[in-house]
């Protein structure tokens, strides 16, 4: 009986193995294609699907193939970037860094004459323009445009190339592609790591900035479809493209008209020509109570904001396509496709004007040292707005009005003097580092002396969930401890090791976004920084603001 059992166990085993090797070879690219599971998909009503046609032109990336049933797998996207280099005289390709399950981060580098140095690029003249795809990795039509830029900039656009540089990062979150999550392999957010930079991933976009020192950041990434917008208002996304330039305090006043006037209304006037509805970028939370609508935030740690922080003009270009699997994609492709190839001809019509206004802007940070005051933290402006969204049956218009987020007009809620740098203890220099991972040159005291300081002592100190426009709870637990602190003057010693970091550099309001204490996006919030419990005597944040300039010597520091 028992034999018998076993005999039908192995049978029953055997048949399974056929029926899996059957469906195995029925998907020919399933292998190759990143994991990704279609039950999961939100199907569209067919008079929905019908607002959203195909364009015409044919795409030549693996993804957008006929009879295709899976996105870009990793190995199909190094092939495809390997023969496109192999035949193609301005492009070069780099690792970037590695992620965390070991995938190479590729970074595409076009340039006339080619070349893969930093150096190279910032001498020959011309703006470099970096393209992000995929930080998140459910979002594929970025990722997949990224593949389409590099296969026009190595054949039809190649003349562009004589007035810009571009940079592109297909895949900065690779893991997170081939295995179809929002996140990295740990759950992080590589879109809100760009200031502290705990993943690889993050670490790797950070050195690309501060090697390359883009001109223009585009962010490829898509939005989700159905969810939250069915749930909160009965509707879905009409919109084909959601666009956001930088909103985030103490960002150079030049760089935001620039983004506007220069960029903005000439990249809506390219989709309106391709058919593309768009607005300004929004979300909405997963609390389904909670029915604001908000733009991009203003908090300094994700993409969009920390380039402009860098003082590069910076789009976030999100198509709609979270949750639609592969419908539409040669429509989500094409529209990423246009407004990438706007911004680059928008770039290499100004080119001039761009290179002036962006070293003025960093000029204007680095004469900026201990003189007037910055906004530490901010929040956008309260107001009403009406979306335009479909029917989710009948595919009928659907104007929606919504309480709305309003990130083009920052209130500060926390301004300060600002100060000649920060002052580090030798025992804070993990944080240093992180600095200057970003870029930021640090300097090293070499010698005993006295310093005018302000430091913080700490008054209250809140561990909390950390806050976000989208507030998803399937998104990692990201906990920080909110800082209320009460700035105190003193003259305290310098000691030969302490770390300095002066704000008369060009990054100056990247390292008051790191370093002032009371944000959710602060080294001292996230644990970065090392500071003393609430019951502690002496509660003084480790970071002090110097606030004359520094009488101790100093030399530069090559970092831990
Ligand atoms: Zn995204």
């Amino acid at each position: 009986m028992l034999a018998r059992d076993r005999i039908g166990d192995l049978t029953a085993s055997l048949a399974r193995s056929a029926v899996m090797v059957v469906v195995f070879a029925m998907m020919p690219c399933r292998p190759a294609g990143a994991i990704y599971d279609p039950s999961k998909n939100y199907v569209e009503s067919p008079a929905v699907a019908a607002r959203f046609p195909d364009p015409a032109t044919p795409i030549a990336t693996p993804a957008l193939r006929a009879d295709r049933r899976n996105f870009t797998g990793y190995a199909e996207m190094t092939k495809f970037l390997g023969e496109l280099a192999a035949r193609a005289p301005d492009m070069r390709m780099q690792p970037a860094g590695q992620s965390q399950e070991d995938r190479d981060i590729p970074l595409v580098i076009f340039a006339r004459p080619p070349t893969r140095s930093a150096a190279e690029l910032a001498a020959n003249g011309k703006p470099t323009i970096l393209v992000i795809g995929q930080q998140h990795g459910n979002e594929p039509a970025g990722g997949e445009a990224a593949l389409a830029l590099a296969l026009q900039l190595a054949g039809e656009r190649r003349a562009v190339l004589d007035r810009v540089n571009v940079l592109i990062v297909p895949r900065a979150n690779p893991d997170g592609a081939q295995n179809y999550t929002r996140g990295t392999l740990n759950g992080f957010d590589v879109n809100r790591d760009h200031l502290l930079q705990w993943t690889p991933e993050g670490r790797a976009l950070g050195r690309i900035f501060a090697a390359y020192q883009p001109a223009v950041v585009i962010d490829s990434h898509e939005f989700g479809v159905k969810t939250r917008w069915f749930e909160k208002f009965d509707a879905v996304q009409r919109y084909d493209v959601l666009i956001q330039y930088a909103t985030v305090p103490n960002l150079a006043p030049a760089i935001a008209e620039a983004s506007e006037k220069m960029f903005r209304v000439p990249l809506a006037r390219a989709l309106d020509a391709a058919g593309f509805a768009h607005s300004w970028y929004f979300a909405t939370s997963y609390d389904m109570n909670d029915r604001k609508v908000s733009m991009g935030g203003v908090v300094p740690d994700t993409g969009r904001n920390i380039a402009g922080l860098r003082n590069a003009i910076s789009f976030l270009v999100e198509t709609r396509g979270v949750g639609l699997g592969l419908a539409h994609m040669r429509r989500r492709v094409e529209s990423h496709l246009v407004a990438n190839n706007a911004i680059i001809d928008i770039t290499a019509r100004n080119a001039a004007a761009i290179l002036a206004l962006e070293k003025r802007a960093r000029d204007d940070v680095v004469a900026a040292a201990g003189k007037g005051e910055f906004v530490v933290a901010g929040v956008a402006t309260p107001g009403r707005n009406t979306l335009l969204m479909l029917d989710p049956e009948t595919g009928a218009d659907k104007p929606v009005e919504v309480d709305w987020s309003n990130a083009l007009e920052i209130r500060p809620t926390l301004t300060r003097v600002r100060p000649y740098g920060y002052l580090l203890p030798a025992s804070q220099a993990a944080a240093a580092e992180r600095l200057r991972n970003l870029g930021v040159t640090v300097l090293r005291v070499d010698g005993d002396g006295m310093a005018d300081v302000e430091r913080f002592r700490i008054d209250g100190a809140v561990v909390a969930k950390k806050d976000d426009v989208r507030r998803n709870d399937e998104d990692e637990v990201v906990k920080v401890v909110n800082l209320t602190t009460v700035i105190e003057k003193a003259t305290l010693p310098v000691r030969a090791g302490d770390l300095y970091v002066p704000l008369d550099q060009p990054l100056g309001n990247v390292i008051a976004a790191a370093l002032e204490p009371d944000t959710q996006s602060s080294y001292a919030a996230n644990y970065a920084l090392t500071f003393p419990g609430p019951r502690d005597p002496d509660r003084y944040v480790r970071v002090y603001r110097v606030m004359s300039p520094l009488r101790t010597p100093t030399a530069p520091w090559s970092g831990l």
